[in-house]
């Protein structure tokens, strides 16, 4: 199986390179050439089986020859070893067919470890076998950077660097980032927003000079591996509740579209998956847009749900390609008009998206009342962003249908909206409960490009 770039400029490559590589030279991202089907009776079988068996299976197609099956089942088992929870992603109900996944029982405590652990595994496993070494920059609203050091730190061939939006992450995401002590990571708190952090990521990954020169590789949510990762957790669920013999429908927190990317990718598999749903919180420029195709970013407005506090959404990117017929062309047209601006889905296109996807907001309000309904109703705890997607979720509940809800993070992660919502204050799990007595190591640095780069050189240690 091939990848192939969204804006159809760039060669296509094989998984391990897509892997390697993020973003594709043409600035699109890459996508499978085509999606492996799963029939009924194997998705069926995966029913029982433990989190890492089903990821194997999932997984396996996608990689052409990249690994072999023992090494690849190697790298699963050690991507999830560290996990706090033998289920990996367990599932509990939180109303008559409204259940919650719980994707946050990783080392960070929020979904990107699912992607991130794996990825690291991955990297390790090539780089070792080319004796090369890859400097891995990406910027993060608070998630992946802690998932991307916490998965990275320590690995021979890979140095990090993380772009944070300087004081716009929680203490905990922080506090993830700046205290591993290890020489090969490092959090650079950067002037401005997540976009900002996001933009500067992408210049570098277009300074084909600066690429070359200190072997860039790209771990954001554009990287091809990490939404593969994403897919598993669809099919463990869903089957848990009866599938393929019965239908189930999920509902998304969404930022960056990349982890609602993955379920659509589930679906394509042959996961039958009635409704996928959106939520946004007020940053809800992916729900406008599928309401109304208009796609006009109109700045950040700080929420209780960082994470998801974005307006350039990069694996939109991806679905745009599909619904525009995998037309890279009309994609990259879209894109120029969005640096201009803004840009407006055709009337077909529009048509394609709303027959994948509903969508729904939360506002800061509603979003604070349902941690505190949840929590008086079930006694469960949801970090701001889960329930965001609860919220959204209760709007779109069909009898007969069971929903899941993706819990995309720890409530310790965001202890001061959930403490505002319910008056208890979540602690952080015994195995990170020093977090906030180990030693900060960060570098404050501008929005400025040429001074990034600037310190990248300076301080990769190959
Ligand atoms: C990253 C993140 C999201 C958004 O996920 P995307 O894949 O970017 O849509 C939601 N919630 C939490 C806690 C996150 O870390």
């Amino acid at each position: 199986m091939n990848y192939i770039s969204t804006r159809g400029q760039a060669p296509d490559l094989t998984f391990e390179q897509a892997m390697l590589t993020g973003l594709a030279r043409d600035g699109g991202l890459y996508v499978p050439s085509e999606v492996p089907v799963m029939p009924q009776a194997e998705i069926a079988a995966l029913a029982g089986l433990p989190y890492e068996e089903v990821a194997f299976r999932v997984m396996r197609p996608f990689l052409g020859e990249t690994f072999t099956d023992d090494e690849f089942r190697e790298i699963i088992a050690n991507a999830y070893a560290g996990f706090g929870h033998d289920a990996r992603a367990p599932l509990v109900q939180l109303d008559s067919g409204h259940f919650l996944l719980e994707l946050f029982h990783g080392p960070t405590l929020a979904f990107k470890d699912f992607a991130m652990q794996l990825i690291g595994q991955l990297f390790e496993a090539s780089l070792k076998r080319s004796g090369d070494r890859v400097t891995i920059v990406g910027a993060t609203s608070g998630d992946t950077g802690s998932a991307a050091i916490e998965a990275f730190k320590g690995l021979d061939a890979v140095d990090v660097f993380i772009l944070f939006p300087h004081g716009r992450v929680s203490e905990v995401q922080r506090r993830q980032m700046t205290t591993p002590s290890e020489a090969n990571v490092h959090a650079l708190s950067m002037t401005g927003h997540f976009d900002d952090c996001q933009a500067r990521v992408k210049d570098m990954f277009n300074d084909f000079a600066f690429r070359d020169e200190v072997r860039l590789a790209g771990v954001n949510s554009i990287n091809w591996a990490r939404v593969l990762a994403q897919v598993v957790y669809y099919f463990t669920s869903a089957v848990a509740l009866g599938a393929p013999h019965r239908k189930v429908s999920f509902t998304v927190p969404t930022g960056n579209f990349g982890d609602i990317f993955a379920g659509y990718i589930a679906r394509k598999m042959g996961l039958p998956i009635d409704t996928l749903v959106v939520a946004t919180n007020q940053n809800d420029i992916l729900h406008r847009c599928l309401a109304t195709g208009d796609y006009t970013p109109d700045g950040v407005i700080p929420s209780i749900s960082p994470s998801m506090d974005i307006q350039v959404s990069s694996n939109f990117e991806r679905v745009l390609f599909d619904a525009y017929g995998r037309d890279g062309m009309a994609v990259a047209q879209l894109m120029d008009e969005l640096k201009a601006g803004g840009f407006k889905v055709s009337q077909g296109a529009l048509q394609h998206l709303q027959d994948l996807f509903v969508s729904g907001r939360a506002s800061e309000e509603e979003t604070s009342a349902t941690i505190k309904a949840i929590r008086a109703r079930t006694g469960q705890l949801l970090c701001p962003h889960s329930a965001v997607g609860v919220k959204v979720a209760q709007d779109h509940l069909d009898q007969g249908v069971p929903m899941i809800t993706l819990a995309t993070a720890h409530p310790a992660k965001f202890p001061d909206a959930v403490e505002a919502a319910t008056g208890i204050r979540p602690p952080l799990p015994p195995r990170m409960a020093d977090l906030f007595d180990r030693d900060e190591r960060v570098t404050k640095v501008e929005n400025d490009l040429a001074e990034i780069e600037h310190f990248i050189c300076g301080n990769i240690t190959n």
